[in-house]
């Protein structure tokens, strides 16, 4: 079920009780700079809800994984790389390298990305 996790890094950045560089709120979407950046854009997009991971959100929210993607698009549009392309990652699990279990995107770009990744 979703929730709001006290315990959460990102529940608390959505509550403004942690600082982030905060490029979009609205109700269901909040998109951040990421604290350690891997590209010249990298910004987290991240569901106002509490959820574990994308594959959650599709499952409860399709719509809201879908606000997500969107959101990714127009921001991507104002860092002016949807020409020059962009990716859209999203780590689910230990494997994948996930740290943070709140459900987000990492938008990257601004940079020539390799293929396959690390
Ligand atoms: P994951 O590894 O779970 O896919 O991605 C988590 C991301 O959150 C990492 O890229 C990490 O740099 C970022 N991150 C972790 N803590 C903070 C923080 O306090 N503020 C911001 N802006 N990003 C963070
Ligand atoms: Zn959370």
């Amino acid at each position: 079920m979703p929730y709001t996790s006290d315990d959460c890094l990102f529940c608390k950045i959505v509550a403004g009780a942690i600082p982030a560089d905060v490029v979009h709120r609205d109700d269901h979407v909040v998109a951040f700079r990421d604290i350690n950046p891997q590209a010249p854009t990298h910004i987290l997009v991240i569901p106002t809800t509490h959820y574990e991971n994308a594959a959650e959100v599709a499952a409860d929210d399709p719509s809201g994984l879908a606000a997500l993607v969107l959101t990714a698009r127009t921001l991507a549009q104002a860092e002016g790389i949807d020409r020059s392309g962009y990716r859209l990652v999203t780590n689910t699990g230990a494997d994948a390298g996930q740290t943070v279990f709140h459900a987000h995107l990492h938008l990257l770009g601004a940079r020539h990305l390799t293929w396959p990744p690390g």
